[in-house]
């Protein structure tokens, strides 16, 4: 083996299982069959993050997009996420109209801060989207007393939270509704695909009208929509992939656990990084390792993204602050946003990886410090 071969960032863990149940639904999932993988995947699904209900959805972003227009949320209105993120998650708002409003994050959490929150609220606002940053959790107690106390809905982009735990609870199952990415570099993968889940039958009853092009359980009337609605279904192949790799669903935690866990050992004598916090009473998913340099250390990301290259692994760039996108609706960028952004890199992690492969990463790291004289 080419011990110097490509590591890349993530890649799914496929076997005979996956292959099977695809093979299936391609051979009989047609017909009075064509919903049979997709009801065993919402109600296995379901039943894993401990909600009432779930759809299978194409993207986290269709999820995202139908829960907000569920929720009424259209133009004039405020929605309050963090300024650090990917752009699926403040695209569904730009899209109804709603106005994003982009607030910095905690510097230990890499995730929304609800002081922050707390001094954007105005009688506009309409949702507060609290994101899992890479199976971090957000402080949803915080979150949730807010939304309390001002009668704002809290709905969780739990995309990158699989395997995450706030107390007793899952990520995703916390908020008014929860939405998850089955895309190819997240936990469990259907290639792409997504899923909305919530506990609310109302809700639940109008997304699913939602991704039914508007038509209603229950309207006798064929080819009849009550409602302008979207078309962000996923298939039954899709389904059927995603049935296995849900039943492997805690093999596939407990390795980014590991993963996690020998990043931390063999980083545990090295000053001046700090990774994924976790903070009492919760445990995160390890979706994405991350290292962050602290701030007094000559090191920046880039350089240390360079220094990746060279060595032919495949580590990546943190979130850019979304405020700093040029066609973003103009707004002040978080100081712990952007300075973060500076320090930060996501490290390789995916099922498949040898101790090798940790050990080269590390490897990168350490010398990049010695380098900087950390
Ligand atoms: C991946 C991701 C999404 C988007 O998921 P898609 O399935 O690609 O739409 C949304 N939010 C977060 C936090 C993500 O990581």
């Amino acid at each position: 083996m080419n011990s110097n071969r490509r590591i890349p960032l993530s890649r799914p863990s496929i076997t005979d299982e996956e292959v099977a149940l695809a093979t299936d639904a391609a051979r009989n999932g047609w017909g009075p069959h064509c919903y049979d993988y997709l009801d065993r995947f919402e109600a296995a699904f379901a039943a894993h993050i401990g909600v009432k209900y779930a759809i299978a959805t194409s993207s986290c972003t269709g999820a995202l997009h139908m829960g907000l227009a569920a929720l009424g949320v259209g133009e004039g209105d405020e929605i309050i996420l963090a300024d650090t993120n990917w752009v699926a998650s403040v695209a569904p708002v730009l899209h109804l109209g709603a106005r994003p409003v982009l607030v910095d994050i905690q510097p230990d959490s890499w995730c929304i801060d609800p002081v922050a929150v707390r001094a954007a609220i105005t009688p506009r606002t309409r949702a507060i989207i609290a994101v899992h940053l890479y199976g971090n959790l957000c402080d949803m107690d915080a979150l949730l007393a807010l939304g309390r106390e001002f009668d704002i809905p809290v709905i969780e982009d739990a995309a990158e939270a699989i395997g995450s735990m706030y107390g007793g609870s899952r990520a995703g199952a916390l908020g008014v509704f929860g939405a998850f990415s089955f895309h190819g570099s997240k936990t469990i993968t259907t290639g792409e695909g997504g899923m909305f889940v919530t506990d609310e039958q109302a809700l639940y009853d109008k997304v699913l009208s939602l991704s039914n092009h508007g038509r209603v359980k229950g309207q006798t009337r064929q080819f009849w929509p009550d409602m302008l609605g979207f078309k962000y279904k996923m298939s039954n192949l899709q389904a059927a992939f995603g049935c296995a790799q849900l039943r492997r669903v805690e093999s596939l935690i407990s390795r980014k656990l590991e993963i996690m866990q020998r990043y931390r050992e063999a980083f545990a004598d090295v000053s001046g990084i700090t990774m994924n916090p976790e903070l009492p009473g919760t445990r995160i998913g390890a979706w994405m390792p991350t290292v962050v340099v602290a701030e007094h250390i000559p090191l920046s990301a880039d350089e240390l993204l360079h220094r990746f290259k060279q060595a032919n692994i495949d580590a990546r760039p943190f979130f850019a602050p979304l405020s700093t996108l040029t066609w973003m609706p103009p707004g002040p960028t978080g100081s712990h946003a952007q300075s973060v952004y500076e320090r930060a890199v996501n490290l390789p992690s995916f099922h498949d990886m040898t101790d090798h492969d940790i050990d080269r990463v590390v490897a990168v790291v350490r010398e990049a410090l010695q380098h900087a004289g950390a």
